[in-house]
This record gives C-alpha cells, structure tokens and sequence, in this order.
C-alpha cells in the first residue's frame, strides 16, 4: 500500500457538489487532482464551482496561495483512464450501488494495484462496493460532508475487509486535507446519516402534515435545538435526490422507521431538487 508520503495525485470521480469539493481541499492541500465526470459540462461546471469557492476563500483572506495557483493543479478530464497516475482515488458519484459498483470495478483495472480506492457514499455498504474490486482490503469509506472545503468532519467507514494499514491511511489523508476524523462500521448510515436522515424526514412530514410553515420548521429547530440549518433548509442543501436516495437506502435496510417522506418523493419526481436545481423546498438564484 502506498504511504501518505508517496501521495502527489489525487483522482476524484464524479464532479458534483462533493466531488468538486474534495478536488478544491486536495488541491489546496498542494496535492494534483485528476477530476472526472462523464460529460464536458459536469467537468467545467465542477472546476468552476471550485474557482469560485476559491476567490470567495480568498477575498476573506482564508487561502494561503492565489486562487489560480490551487486551480491549475485540477485537471478536468472525462476519461477514467486519466486516473492511472492516481496515487489515491476518491469516489463522489452518484449515491447508485450499481453506479459506484461499476467505477470501483473500473477504478481497480485503471489504478495501480497498491492504489487505496474510496467512497465518498453516504449510507451504501463500502463491503458490497468493494467487491466489484479484487482487492476489497484497499477499499474505505471517506465520508466527506457538505461543503467540503467548509465542514471539517470526514467519517472514516470500515468495510468488512478493509485493511487495517488503509484505515490508518485514510485518517491521515483526511487529516491532511485539514479535517478531523471518527470512525464508523460498515452498518447503514454510518453514524452521521442514520441519525440525520430520520430528522430531516420528520422535518418534511411536519411541513405536508401542517404542523407548521416552512419557515417556522425551521427557525423552531435552529433557535430550538442551536443546529445551524433547519431540515428543510438541510434538504436543500444535500439534494433533495441526495436525501431521497439516502433515505431509500436505509429504509431497505433498517426497516419503517427510515420510510422516506411522501412529499420528498413527490418534490424529487418533480425535478425539485434543492439549491442545485434552483429551487426545493425554499427558491434560489
Ligand atoms: P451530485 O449529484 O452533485 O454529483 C454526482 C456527480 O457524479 C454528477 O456530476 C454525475 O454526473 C457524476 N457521475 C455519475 N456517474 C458517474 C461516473 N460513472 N463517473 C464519473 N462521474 C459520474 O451528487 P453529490 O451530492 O456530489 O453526491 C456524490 C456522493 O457523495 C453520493 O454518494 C452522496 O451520497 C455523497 N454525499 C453527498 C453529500 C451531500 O450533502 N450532497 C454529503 C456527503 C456525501
């Protein structure tokens, strides 16, 4: 396996909000970062979002370098097999178990076979991602959280057979990127999401039932409970899909107590989905 001194290139997958995230904190860590999606545009829009996340940083003054330095050392690409320098991969697709089934298979022919290959996955088993590979021991679970260059928790999740060398290592390379790190089985939702995700769809199921406004949903949990965002306020944020498919998940898993809200159903069905489509359960430029 390799050491976190051998690291120079980090390989990312997919270049949506999490992915593009975790290529901006690589890249200002000094790393280079092989960033990839299946299409041009995700692409640009991925280093785009990052660009901009950056002059934002650096206008407060938070960036050590100029904007453009931490920027250059991202390189967009739409070909996984621009991944085989990769010293490190890290996977942000989507949360589809058939999706990141066939990217571990492919990351596993692509990369060198002494390569750690990660999930960013929210609630799926890092154990069945991992054996789309032949080498599940190299296989972890880097849960970031949304935004990344923000928040500083990434949950490190043990897979059935991750090695114990590569649980150390994904510790040290999330605390490379700035972050600080717990620890997680492989059992769903980790313990971020299984705890999270019930809320935010109690939040939802409030609002249809009428138990209050939105607004008020969500004022009443932040200056009740001292969270920084209400539920549906949260659900915009994550992605209503996000949220949709983290709830399906656990609900297949851990029973009726995680069955997702109808409405969130309905608003996904409707291409409602949060901040990044421009409107959810709240509207946004
Ligand atoms: P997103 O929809 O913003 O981005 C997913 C990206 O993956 C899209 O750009 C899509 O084109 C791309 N993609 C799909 N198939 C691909 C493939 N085969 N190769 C390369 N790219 C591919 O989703 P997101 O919010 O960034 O979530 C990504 C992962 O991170 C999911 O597993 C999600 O559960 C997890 N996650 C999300 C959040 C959150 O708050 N959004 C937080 C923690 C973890």
């Amino acid at each position: 396996m390799r050491e976190l001194s051998d690291i120079d290139v980090v390989g990312v997958v997919g270049a949506g909000t999490m992915g593009s995230g975790i290529a901006q904190v690589a890249a200002t860590a000094g790393y280079e970062v092989v960033l990839r999606d299946v299409e041009e545009a995700y692409v640009e829009s991925g280093v785009e979002s990052v660009a901009d996340s950056l002059d934002r940083l650096a206008a407060k003054g938070a960036l050590d370098e100029a904007p453009g330095a931490v920027r250059d050392r991202i390189a967009g690409t739409t070909d996984l097999a621009d991944l085989a320098g990769a010293d490190v991969a890290v996977e942000a697709v989507v949360e589809d178990v058939d999706v990141k089934r066939e990217v571990f298979a492919d990351l596993d022919a692509v990369t060198d076979p002494d390569v750690v290959l990660a999930t960013n996955t929210s609630t799926l088993s890092i154990t069945t991602i991992a054996n789309a590979t032949d080498r599940a021991s190299d296989v972890v679970g880097l849960h970031f959280m949304n935004p990344v260059p923000i928040m500083k928790g990434v949950e490190v999740v043990v897979g059935e057979r991750t090695a114990d060398a590569v649980v150390e290592f994904a510790h040290a390379f999330a605390e490379d990127l700035g972050k600080e790190t717990w620890e997680a089985d492989d059992k769903p939702g980790f313990v971020t999401n299984r705890i999270l995700m019930p809320w935010v769809n109690e939040g939802i199921r409030a609002y249809d039932e009428g138990v209050a406004a939105k607004t008020d949903i969500d004022r009443g949990m932040k200056l009740g409970t001292n969270v920084p965002m209400g539920p549906l306020e949260l659900a915009d944020h994550i992605g209503l899909d996000v949220v949709l498919d983290a709830s399906e998940t656990l609900h297949d898993e851990l029973g009726d107590r995680y069955k997702p809200a109808y409405l969130l159903k309905r608003k996904v069905e409707a291409g409602d989905l949060g901040k990044k489509s421009g409107r959810g359960f709240y509207e946004y430029d």
